[in-house]
């Protein structure tokens, strides 16, 4: 089934210097209905693969994307010593952007060493995406709204019961083609907070991409889905009061003409969709605060008419308008339960940047051209 492609000199970095490249012999894409391809549930036809073993990362492998095996006692199995990062390559007829994967694999770094996990160097991240995309071009979606999303990942293999730091490691990146994130769209969405649970502390693992966050999310975001809301609106695990974010997305609020956000005080994911609001807010001359918001203030400015728009961002939905908010028993209704117009011109900025319909002002989109585009 395998069919060697020979190697090709890739990387000038210190991780590396060459690829070894096999292609798949048979190409799943006529399996996969690429009009409507869901999110995250099918995956392009080969994926980047390093070991990291004796102290170092060892030669990066491209592949067909297939199971792997591994022993029932690594550790990340029992402990989850992992991270992850999510991104997205848009098609355009003149190449394939990436958006910000700079931006991206330095928050990676961040959260491998956190938890304690050999950090990679960006030469070898941005060869794998290029090698990735020049072999699965025809993966990535070409309408609107559609996306190829990058998933890269290492974890601890170490075939140790033991809680301590793995001595070995795969280093993984898959993609796969995407539609919209929410299945509202561009709808609103409808939050609620938790008296119950909290997302995490300061001191904790909340500013990093890892496993731990994710899974302990699932039972609150359960609850808030069984009691008809789309997502939990988490509150500051000390005082309960101060708003944090929303399962994979930051949030602002647009309070009198000016954005308000969350400031990055080691609770929050610092989002790249979130930096990116923000830069463009302030071209725009919109006044931004990254600041302390209680949920009162929220409710209170809802109130008094002085809550304009309410949104989340995040890599997978971009903008994602917030229509409704419940805390304990008062529910507040934003915008009409409509996306607002600040909401609708940021994802119009935003994609038309990933897309190539408006000018890259900010260096964020990294292009790729495949052999015989
Ligand atoms: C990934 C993530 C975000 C959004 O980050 P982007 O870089 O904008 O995709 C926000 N919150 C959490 C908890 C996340 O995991």
């Amino acid at each position: 089934m395998w069919e060697t492609a020979g190697t090709a000199e890739k990387s000038n970095g210190s991780m590396t210097a060459e690829m070894q490249i096999t292609k798949t012999a048979q190409s799943r894409l006529d399996q996969v209905d690429l009009e409507n391809p869901g999110f995250g549930v099918v995956f392009s036809d080969h994926m980047f693969e390093i070991n990291y073993n004796d102290g170092e990362w060892q030669a990066p492998v491209v592949g067909p994307y297939r199971a792997l095996e591994i022993a029932p006692a690594i550790s990340t199995l029992h402990y989850g010593q992992a991270v992850f990062e999510g991104m997205k390559a848009f098609y355009n007829e003149d190449a394939l952007r990436v958006f910000r994967p700079e931006a991206h694999h330095k928050r990676f770094n961040v959260s491998c060493q956190r938890m304690c996990i050999p950090e990679t160097d960006y030469a070898t991240f941005i060869n794998g995406i290029e090698t990735l995309l020049s072999l699965d071009k025809e993966w990535v979606p070409k309408a609107k709204g559609q996306a190829l999303y990058i998933r890269p990942f290492i974890f601890a293999t170490d075939n140790y019961l033991a809680v301590q730091v793995s001595e070995t490691y795969k280093f993984l990146i898959i993609t796969s083609p995407v539609g919209a994130y929410y299945k509202e769209g561009i709808n609103p969405v409808s939050l609620t907070t938790s008296e119950e649970y909290v997302r995490t502390v300061r001191g904790g693992v909340g500013t990093v991409k890892t496993l731990g966050n994710y899974a302990a999310s699932m039972l609150p975001a359960q609850k808030a889905k069984n009691q008809g809301f789309t997502q939990v609106l988490w509150l500051d695990a000390v005082e309960r009061k101060y708003i944090e974010e929303v399962g994979t997305m930051n949030i602002f609020f647009k309070i009198n003409g000016t954005l308000v956000t969350p400031p990055l005080e080691g609770t929050i994911l610092p989002g790249v969709t979130r930096d990116s609001v923000i830069q463009i807010a302030k071209d725009w001359d919109v006044p931004v605060e990254e600041r302390k918001i209680s949920i009162d203030e929220v409710l209170r400015r809802s109130k008094d008419g002085e809550l304009e728009e309410v949104f989340g961002t995040g890599t997978a939905a971009v903008i994602s308008p917030v229509g409704t908010i419940r805390h304990r028993d008062t529910t507040i209704s934003i915008n009409g339960d409509e996306i607002g117009p600040f909401a609708k011109r940021l994802y119009d900025e935003i994609t038309g940047i990933q897309y190539g319909a408006r000018p890259d002002r900010y260096g964020w989109i990294h292009t790729v051209q495949p052999e015989r585009w």
